[in-house]
């Protein structure tokens, strides 16, 4: 497939607005998140159906052009990475792209910050439905392992979300240092989730 090909695909099969939430934006009702570009204090970022505008510093793109901004990748590794992250499977030995972060520490930090705090709120969330959906019936039946793991993470997963909700910034940057390599390791585990529920939504097809 031409490298072209691989872009308009990417275009079509996956939604501006899914990206920038899977990447970490908070977007809000009318289609609008703060710029993860330039400091931005109110949401300046449009979200539109195939690509995104910042009234502010006026950045402009599609998904693949809006995942290689937020990594500092090329745009070849970008659309490599979206395909793993949504399971699209456009390159022939799909592997995970590893994110290869520019060398500025405070920007290192906030994007952090900004993709932690989605991916946490997010776990959480399917940690509570699983807690509802998979509660066994009676004592005898063996435990679902979703609702296993529910009731093993809830309360450190809560902990974490509180800290990158209401916590300060202070305890937030302790937690980039010192948590960092754990809270990877639960981003891994909610991508391997959306990969994961993608599959069965095209099978239900
Ligand atoms: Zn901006």
């Amino acid at each position: 497939m031409l490298l072209e090909d691989i872009f308009s695909e990417l275009r079509d099969r996956v939604s501006m607005l899914d990206t920038a939430r899977f990447y970490g934006l908070n977007v809000n009702r009318s289609g609008m998140a703060c710029c993860p570009f330039h400091e931005d204090e109110t949401p300046s970022l449009k979200i539109y159906d195939d690509h995104y505008y910042c009234f502010g510093c006026h950045a402009t793109g599609d998904c693949t052009d809006f995942a290689a901004r937020l990594f500092g990748i090329p745009q070849l590794e970008a659309a490599k990475r979206i395909s793993y992250d949504f399971g699209l499977n456009l390159f022939e030995n799909g592997i995970a792209v590893p994110i290869q972060v520019k060398a500025n520490p405070e920007a290192e930090y906030r994007r952090w910050l900004t993709q932690t705090s989605s991916i946490i709120t997010r776990y959480l969330n399917k940690l509570y439905e699983w807690r509802n959906r998979y509660q066994p019936s009676n004592q005898t039946e063996a435990l679902h392992p979703l609702f296993a793991e529910s009731l093993q993470r809830t309360n450190y997963i809560e902990y974490l979300d509180e800290i990158l909700r209401y916590g300060s910034d202070q305890e937030k940057r302790k937690l980039f240092e010192q948590n960092r390599m754990d809270i990877q390791k639960i981003t891994d585990r909610v991508h391997r989730i959306a990969a994961d529920e993608h599959i069965v939504r095209h099978r239900a097809i």
